[in-house]
């Protein structure tokens, strides 16, 4: 479910998901971006400001047909990834994009994610999608990742890096963080032969397992 959350509380918090994934080593620089569902509307970080110099004041509201606030900083390049998912996933309140290392090699490389490890099912799904390449910032590029995440929660993009759209904030940065993680172990078995893949019918245990994981509140 979606969690409900004041428009200041969510500019706060998507400046600390745009800081935590530098702190994580998710991101680099001014690359990457961060939206929430914000009424009608979405809250997506500002076009080429550093994470270090991102205040909560400086998160752009974008309304219906792309519209900013008057005096609002220019949004992320990638405001349309962010709002065409959102449109089309009702399930869905934040989406957080990066070019982290191995998620981004693998999107290179043309290679989707398989079901290799349990903790990839964290998508969603037994597997990681890989959207069509498209060039950055472009409604063809929206069109196509939004195509690409029907169901699950991330996919890579290819030439380009990952997305992970969740429903709310802290579950899209740490889906985002073990997907990369599992682009590492992915990578890291195809330098000795490659996976031995899941089945169909293991994942789906894994999926009943889940239900049951951690702890319950
Ligand atoms: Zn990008």
């Amino acid at each position: 479910m979606t969690r409900q959350m004041d428009e200041s509380a969510l500019r706060e918090r998507i400046v600390r998901v745009m800081r935590a994934m530098i702190d994580k080593g998710l991101n680099r620089g001014t690359t990457g971006n961060v939206s929430a569902r914000c009424g009608d509307g979405l809250l997506v970080t500002p076009s080429g400001i550093a994470p270090e110099k991102l205040t909560p004041d400086s998160v752009v509201f974008v309304g219906a047909g792309g519209k900013t606030r008057e005096g609002s900083l220019k949004p992320s390049s990638e405001w349309r990834m962010h709002a065409g998912i959102l449109a089309r996933r009702p399930d869905v309140g934040a989406v957080v994009h990066c070019h982290s290392r191995f998620a981004t090699i693998l999107a290179c490389a043309g290679k989707p994610i398989p079901p290799l490890h349990y903790m990839v099912g964290v998508a969603g799904r037994p597997d990681v999608p890989l959207a069509p390449y498209a060039t950055f910032g472009t409604e063809e590029l929206a069109e196509r990742v939004a195509d690409t995440l029907k169901e699950g929660f991330a996919c890579l993009m290819a030439n380009h890096g990952l997305l992970v759209a969740a429903p709310h904030l802290d579950r899209a940065l740490a889906i985002a963080e073990e997907i990369e993680e599992q682009a590492a172990v992915y990578w890291g078995t195809l330098a000795i032969g490659g996976p031995t893949l899941l089945t169909d019918a293991q994942m789906a245990d894994n999926f009943r397992q889940f239900g049951s994981y951690g702890q319950k509140r």
